[in-house]
Formats: structure tokens, C-alpha cells, sequence
């Protein structure tokens, strides 16, 4: 059987999305983000910059790009940021270069950054934009949660804990809201959303060309 230009099982062009989750520390982002890009072979993630230290365990340029607070100012000056914010005392940012790149070439890129962050791309890149809020089931596992990670001092979790509630009410800025109970069930939530996301109208800009050549009979 020959392949016609209008074949079915052709993928159509389209622009790549950005799939934002954002939730207080320790509500299981972090896992749920892991098991997408294991399961998931269209979607890369955006590895930011930070001028926070590197913690036990973290690989430089895997889980973010490690910077001194003064080269970070530099990036900022150089305009090398899709968008930055100051959160827990360190800055964190998204550099553009390589998200401009993978979503031109229709690839999906996943971000795991704060309401701020969320909030600029919003602004400048609405279009492109999903964003999921991940609600942990209680505020007493989010502090189990919290704890269990081990990776920060005793100060840092109380501080972490303390920005919770504030963290909390930012959730009706999102699109999607995901109450992480179990880990499965939450991953396989949002790439139902991710899938589903893939499909809108204004993604698929290859379909004006598919449709014409329906109707000239290919
Ligand atoms: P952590 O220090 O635990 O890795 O991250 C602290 C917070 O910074 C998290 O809420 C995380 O989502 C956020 N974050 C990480 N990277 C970025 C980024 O590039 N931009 C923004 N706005 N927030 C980020």
C-alpha cells in the first residue's frame, strides 16, 4: 500500500508546548516529572539555572546548571533568561535558547519552576503555555514529605514549610490541578493532559496543508 500525503497515520506538524508543573516543595513534583520524561520520548526538560548550591546528590547540567550569584546577575544582564525569579534567597531562571529551538522543531519541554516563573511565561509565551498546579493530599504528608528528603538543613525545611500556604494560594493561576495522592496515578494524569494538549487546534500547524489535500482527494 502506497502512503498518500493526506495518510492518517502521519504526524502533522506542530509547534512544540511548554508543560509547566509548579507545587510547594515536597507535595512530589520532582518524582512525578521524572517518571513523564521516562515514559514520554517527545518531551525533554528545561534545565534551569540557579545560584543556589549544588545538594548531595544533584548533577551539575542534569538538574540545573549551577551558577555563582554573580555570573547569574551576568546571564541576566545578557538577557540569556526566558524568565527568572528569586525564590528561597537564590535565583533560579530558565535559559531560552534551547526551548526556542525544541519548540520550533515541535518538541514538547517540560519546567518544573515556581509560580513566578509561571507567571512571566504566561505573559510573554501564552500560547505555548500548560501549566499544571500538583496539591499534595495533606498538609501533615507534606511535611512528612518534607522531612523524608533529608537533603536540607532542619532551618531550610522549617522556612520550606512556612512558604507552603503562601505557595498554596497561587494554584487557581494554573490550568490544571493535580492532587498528588499516588505517584502513578498522578504521572498517568498529566500526560492524559499532555496528550490531550498535543491535539488542540492551534498546535497543529500542519493541518491547514493536511485538510487541502483531503479535500483534493489524497
Ligand atoms: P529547589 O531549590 O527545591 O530545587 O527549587 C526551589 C523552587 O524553585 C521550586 O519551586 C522550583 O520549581 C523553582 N524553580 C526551579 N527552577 C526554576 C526556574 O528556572 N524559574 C523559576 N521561576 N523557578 C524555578
Amino acid at each position: 500500500m502506497t502512503s498518500s500525503p493526506a495518510s492518517p497515520d502521519k504526524e502533522i506538524n506542530r509547534r512544540g508546548l511548554m508543560l509547566v508543573l509548579s507545587s510547594p516543595s515536597g507535595a512530589g513534583k520532582s518524582s512525578i516529572s521524572r517518571r513523564l520524561l521516562d515514559i514520554d520520548n517527545n518531551i525533554t526538560l528545561s534545565i534551569s539555572a540557579t545560584s543556589r548550591k549544588r545538594r548531595p546528590g544533584e548533577v551539575e547540567g542534569k538538574d540545573y546548571q549551577f551558577v555563582s550569584p554573580e555570573d547569574f546577575q551576568i546571564m541576566i544582564y545578557e538577557n540569556q533568561f526566558l524568565e527568572y525569579a528569586k525564590v528561597f534567597d537564590h535565583y533560579y531562571g530558565t535559559p531560552a535558547t534551547q526551548v526556542m529551538e525544541t519548540l520550533g522543531q515541535g518538541g514538547d519541554i517540560l519546567f518544573d519552576i515556581d509560580w513566578q516563573g509561571t507567571q512571566s511565561l504566561k505573559a510573554t509565551a501564552r500560547d505555548d503555555l500548560v501549566s499544571v498546579f500538583i496539591l499534595p493530599p495533606s498538609y501533615r504528608e507534606l511535611e512528612r514529605r518534607l522531612k523524608k528528603r533529608n537533603q536540607d538543613t532542619d532551618q531550610e525545611v522549617a522556612k520550606r514549610m512556612s512558604k507552603a500556604a503562601d505557595e498554596l494560594s497561587h494554584f487557581p493561576e494554573y490550568d490544571y490541578i493535580v492532587i498528588n495522592h499516588d505517584l502513578e496515578s498522578s504521572v498517568n494524569e498529566i500526560h492524559a493532559i499532555l496528550k490531550a494538549e498535543r491535539r488542540r487546534r492551534h498546535r497543529q500547524n500542519g493541518l491547514t496543508d493536511f485538510v487541502r489535500n483531503l479535500q483534493a482527494g489524497y
